[in-house]
């Protein structure tokens, strides 16, 4: 018989809340017929050799996995993770969440794709996107069944579930200890055009490029904590850092960081996004012990810098080219 495997992925605080939700919504799987649920510390934070990573790798079939994180975050994280497979679609959303509508990726242009990525599908659930253990489970419920008869339940014939009540909190056999909290970028491949301006612009080495010529992220602890700045100059909205608190740079559907910053630059003079990612950068250069270099040269007719040696050099190779 096919199995839902559902992952819960812990939050990485203590928040009781949070803490009460999972292990209901926990109490209520346990004992599904159609779900196998196991838990594993806060997704973000797993390095590819924690046993969570480990367990999740070694699921082979359909794979739920449900964290504090917008789906978007979690999916590309997993598939740094190694665990990859098709997007699954669920239907719980943030009553905020608008449809995924201009969000880059949506032209002609080639995108990427994820790598290797099986013919199985994660569906991936946000914690936030319900407000109740009722309703998470409902969803997960609605996936099993789906997944058991290869055919989509509608709403009305998924069948309801019972809480317990009070929660039940010693059910959990987590897999591996909680390991230090990280910081770094996931790259939405289904976005990404392969253009390598991130790698041009982090001067902290976290991006590289694999044997095939794809941009990756390779050494993500490079990443300097809370800096979200090439996030900013990605052109496809590729770029998601999963825990930043600003909707948008974490993978929210509906908005993108350009969109943004060049709604408040017209209204209030802001800066665009361009010139704040460059300050962020900048100031985790300095942070650094290292110099600033200020903003690149990204169009010849607006770079008012003065010409340093490089730029003299590679305007005498255009000439040459001419
Ligand atoms: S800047 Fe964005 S689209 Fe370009 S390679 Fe990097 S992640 Fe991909
Ligand atoms: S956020 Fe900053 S340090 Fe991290 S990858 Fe982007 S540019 Fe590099």
């Amino acid at each position: 018989m096919k199995k839902l495997t559902v992952v819960i992925s812990e939050s990485p605080g203590k928040d009781p809340r949070k803490r009460e939700l999972e292990a209901n919504i926990l109490a209520a799987l346990v004992g599904q017929p159609d779900v196998a649920v196991s838990v594993v510390p806060h997704l973000y934070d797993l390095n590819e050799d924690h046993a969570g990573a480990l367990f999740l790798r070694s699921v082979n079939g359909p794979l739920l996995v449900l964290a504090w994180l917008y789906p978007r975050g979690i999916h590309w994280t997993l598939d740094r993770l190694g665990v990859k497979g098709r997007v699954g679609q669920t239907q719980l959303k943030r009553a905020s969440d608008e449809d995924d509508k201009n969000d880059g990726g949506k032209d002609d242009k080639p995108r990427l794709g994820a790598a290797n990525a099986p013919a199985r599908t994660i569906w991936s659930l946000d914690f936030q996107d319900g407000d109740t253990a009722e309703a998470h489970v409902q969803e997960i419920i609605r996936v099993a069944a789906q997944v058991k008869a290869a055919v989509k339940l509608s709403a009305a014939e998924a069948v309801p579930v019972a809480i317990s009540s009070p929660p039940i909190q010693n059910l959990k056999s987590k897999i591996g200890n909680p390991p230090a909290r990280r910081w770094y970028p996931v790259i939405d491949y289904s976005r990404c055009a392969n253009c390598m301006e991130c790698v041009d612009f982090c001067l902290f080495g976290v991006y590289g490029v694999d044997d095939a010529g794809r941009i990756l992220v390779e050494s993500a602890d490079n990443c300097r904590k809370g800096c979200p700045a090439c996030s900013r100059v990605c052109p496809e909205n590729a770029i998601v850092f999963p825990m930043h608190r600003t909707p948008a740079l974490a993978g929210a559907p509906g908005t993108k960081p350009g969109d943004l910053k060049l709604d408040l630059s017209q209204l209030f003079g802001a800066p665009s996004a361009l010139d704040l990612a460059d300050k962020e950068r900048d100031a985790e250069l300095v942070k650094d012990g290292r110099e600033a270099v200020g903003p690149p040269k990204r169009q010849p007719c607006c770079d008012l810098r003065p010409k340093d040696a490089l730029d003299k050099l590679m305007d005498a190779l255009d000439g040459e080219r001419l």
